[in-house]
């Protein structure tokens, strides 16, 4: 084949004819101008991430964020002797996480960098089985928790330990501090509340559980502890609603996930794990490698990670600081609660969450009202057309029979951007009006997704639950 030359018309190349390799391990080599073109067309297929409503995940970064994770690109945080500095700027965000989330010992305390909350919760289920063991438990230990992200179901699968997932009842739709009572025994190793529920946006209100496990202590002398999974609400109610008592200002709480790359505005690949004092990770979680001749505990799943995550958390928690944070999360509520405002106006739907900062997330649920010739499924669909990806999915247990809708409000997500979604939405329910669906779409034809593992009851039984409630 003669080699092709920069007078080549890049679609023109006879590799570009074969399309790109699909199958085995390719043979033939590629001109890197051609493999990247092909590449980079095939992902023009993909959403507009900052048009994704479904994601938590931090989907705008500013350039000098872009440029240190550029710069990091080939550095191994496993590496600490050898990248020292990074492992330094690793430990300022711990005691500044520690701090933050009042640590009685912010200076001394342990935590670490992850891939994410999902390896966070791993290690924070860990320590409570390890820290129950070691207190003389025995027999299948397991957790309570309400709705929880499915990273939960894999901690109890991965980990061999029972997930207690309380279903919900009454009107509430998180955690009832009174169900605690019956879910717990001697072999709990740990209550989870989410601190920014998956499905609703809302709280779980650990102040409340917290108590109601003191009342249990006082009556039964169980001591559990708690691990809050706050993967989106640690970044947000220490600057939007800092009255709110949820974090190591309860004793119980003896540790803290978050995502640093939800609501911590880092790119996509940070967590933390943050015990309230050193001694509530048990050493037999923690492994030394060598750093500065010296020593280094490291306590995670994976061994090689980049580094850049961590580097990009620590220059976004400097160069915006406590006033910064507030100030970008107070303007991310406001576009929420601005959303809710109007989308409460379309009309047939009723706020679940509306995007208030004491409540839950920057984030707005909503179900709808009333006998319509269309379901959420069809409106996610038709806001698909315009690029919109906005999730709808079924209640959890036991209200598996309702589904919601949820738009998580994100940095980056304007005014202009929530009014544009506003009059798609009202140009959708239009056409749904005008054009009913001759059958409606289910969750799994509408390609609508949550973060929670499918739900118990088939969509079968929904549908006959459906049938009987309405006869
Ligand atoms: C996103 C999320 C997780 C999982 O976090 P990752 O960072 O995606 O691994 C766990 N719990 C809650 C409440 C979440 O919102």
């Amino acid at each position: 084949m003669p080699h092709p030359s920069d007078a080549d018309d890049l679609f023109a190349l006879p590799q570009i004819e074969g399309g790109a390799p699909k199958g085995g391990f390719p043979h033939p080599e590629m001109l890197p101008t051609v493999a990247y073109q092909l590449v980079h067309d095939e992902l023009l297929l993909d959403g507009v991430s900052r048009m994704n409503l479904a994601t938590f995940c931090t989907t705008w970064v500013d350039d000098q964020a872009r440029r240190l994770m550029n710069e990091s690109l080939d550095k191994n945080i496993v590496d600490k002797d050898e990248y020292p500095q990074t492992a330094e700027l690793e430990t300022r965000c711990v005691r500044m996480l520690a701090d933050l989330w009042h640590s009685p010992d912010p200076a001394g305390t342990r935590g670490t960098s992850t891939t994410g909350s999902s390896e966070a919760a791993m290690l924070g289920g860990l320590a409570a089985k390890f820290r129950w063991r070691a207190k003389g438990g025995k027999g299948i230990p397991n957790f309570v928790c309400g709705p929880v992200q499915v990273c939960w179901e894999k901690f109890a699968r991965y980990f061999d330990v029972e997930i207690r997932q309380v279903p919900l009842r009454g009107d509430r739709l998180t955690m009832h501090p009174d169900d605690l009572a019956t879910y717990c025994d001697e072999n709990t190793i740990m209550v989870v509340p989410t601190f920014g529920q998956t499905f609703t946006g809302l709280f779980e209100d650990v102040a409340g559980i917290s108590n109601a496990l003191d009342e249990l202590q006082a009556k039964t002398g169980l001591d559990i502890p708690i691990h809050v999974d706050a993967a989106s609400g640690g970044f947000l109610a220490p600057f939007t609603a800092p009255e709110l008592v949820w974090d190591f200002r309860l004793p119980r709480v003896k540790s803290i996930n978050a995502s640093g790359h939800k609501t911590g505005l880092a790119p996509l690949g940070v967590g933390w794990a943050i015990w309230r004092e050193a001694t509530d990770l048990p050493d037999e979680l923690v492994f030394n490698v060598d750093y500065l001749g010296g020593n280094m505990a490291t306590f995670n799943l994976n061994f090689s990670r980049p580094g850049g995550q961590v580097v990009t958390s620590y220059y976004e928690f400097i160069r915006l600081g406590r006033f910064g944070f507030t100030r970008v999360q107070r303007a991310v509520y406001a576009v929420a609660e601005q959303l809710a405002r109007g989308i409460e106006k379309l009309g047939p739907f009723e706020l679940i969450h509306a995007g208030d900062p004491l409540k839950g997330i920057a984030a707005v649920s909503w179900r709808m009202t009333g006998e319509q010739t269309f379901n959420l499924y069809d409106l996610s669909d038709r806001l698909r057309t315009r690029g919109w990806l906005v999730a709808a999915y079924p209640l959890p247990a036991d209200r598996q029979d309702e589904t919601i809708m949820r738009v998580l409000v994100r940095h980056g997500f304007s005014y202009d951007m929530a009014d544009l979604l506003l009059a798609d939405m009202v140009r959708a329910l239009e056409q749904l009006d005008k054009h009913p669906p001759s059958t409606s779409l289910t969750r799994e034809e509408s390609g609508s997704f949550t973060h929670s593992a499918t739900p118990k009851v088939s969509t079968a039984e929904i549908r006959k639950r459906r049938a009987k409630r309405s006869a």
